[in-house]
């Protein structure tokens, strides 16, 4: 399929931000935006890239009414020699492929996205900061179009890319954040769309995040929905415990997002030599292995922060410190060596960048 170019004029290009310190996350979107549509019987048609603005919508689309929206999140990474590297895009588009069949949706061809974001990243690349830790974000969105009321999958969707250059997610150092474990509301229960990255579970979550903020926390950390027992996720990240003789995290068994960077964390721990395990984890086990000191380190993972270090568990308004509430050395190694590898400056021995342009 031929990509069609509709790109703006030279003089109607937007101001890119001057000052790179002051890069925020998720307000500044690039000139151009790459789309196609679905229609059933024809399937995906009309792949173009053009100027990054509204889309119109029918008010009686389903996605409005009935959900059907997916998206993924990955970010390109300039190098210091000026080229622009991907991390494991691959792996977002089959993970997308995965949403799309839960949500029945159409699925994408992975090589031709795959192009077509490295065409659009092409384009605009003069976007991509270069200030260390900054990073041009990448959003590929599909919803559905077709204008019914009536519940059942849609016949025709929209799939779009849009970028945007976003600041280095730790200002001053990584500082470790405090959690409260949610007892009452649930993220995603098992049969449910968990594994999906979908609009809904984001809407799910808001009520309890709202008021664990209100409680002076940054994120909640999610129990399983059965038994309110066994950790989850943290806020919109993956959650590791470092403990004594083991590191370990929740396996994906259907209320779990498989995070890209929960499975590098994994392997790059292989690697390492260091036992790592994907098993159900208690929160019991979890607190009372922090009371008696062998709950070494907690963090979360996912590509907005890489690595974001747990200093505070509090649970039915008892608080639990892990670390002395500073960050632990594992997660700093981790934490460096990913960054290393997305920015270009260490090896890459599994082989999970490409060099764009
Ligand atoms: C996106 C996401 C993650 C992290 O996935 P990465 O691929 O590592 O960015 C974890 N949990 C939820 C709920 C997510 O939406």
């Amino acid at each position: 399929m031929e990509i069609a170019l509709r790109l703006k004029d030279e003089k109607e290009l937007k101001e890119k931000p001057t000052d790179e310190s002051k890069l925020g996350f998720g307000d500044i979107f690039t000139d151009h935006m790459f789309k196609m549509d679905f229609v059933e019987g024809s399937g995906w048609i009309n792949p173009r890239i053009e100027a990054y603005g509204p889309i119109s919508l029918d008010p009686a689309a389903m996605s409005i009414h009935y959900g059907q929206e997916i998206f993924e999140g990955l970010k390109a990474y300039r190098r210091k020699d000026g080229k622009i590297l991907l991390f494991r895009a691959r792996d977002n588009f089959l993970r997308m492929n995965n949403s799309a069949r839960r949500l029945c949706m159409p699925e994408l061809d992975v090589d031709f996205v795959m192009e077509a974001l490295k065409r659009l990243l092409t384009i605009e690349r003069d976007w991509v900061p270069k200030s260390k830790g900054t990073s041009l974000y990448i959003r590929p969105t599909m919803l559905a179009t077709e204008p019914h009321l009536g519940v059942r999958p849609a016949k025709e969707y929209l799939f779009y890319i849009i970028l945007g250059p976003v600041g280095a997610y730790y200002k001053e150092g990584l500082n470790p954040v405090k959690i409260y474990v949610e007892d009452t509301y649930v993220r995603a229960a098992k049969g449910g769309t968990g594994e999906a990255k979908t609009a809904g579970n984001y809407a799910a979550s808001l009520f309890a995040a709202e008021l664990a903020k209100k409680k002076g926390f940054t994120q909640v950390l999610w129990l399983d929905a059965l038994e309110k027992k066994y950790v989850e996720e943290v806020g919109t990240m993956n959650m590791f415990f470092v403990f004594e003789d083991e590191v370990a995290t929740a396996p994906l068994n259907g209320s779990i997002l498989p995070g890209i960077t929960r499975d590098s964390v994994i392997r790059l721990l292989k690697s390492w030599g260091i036992k790592v395990k994907e098993r159900q984890i208690s929160i019991y086990e979890v607190l009372s292995k922090a009371e008696n000191g062998s709950l070494k380190e907690a963090f979360g993972t996912g590509t907005a922060a890489v690595i974001s270090p747990v200093g505070q568990i509090t649970f039915k308004d008892k608080d639990f410190i892990v670390n002395k509430g500073v960050m632990g050395e594992l997660s700093q190694r981790l934490y460096n060596e990913l960054v290393a590898i997305q920015y270009g400056e260490a090896p890459d021995p599994f082989g999970w960048t490409t060099v764009v342009c």
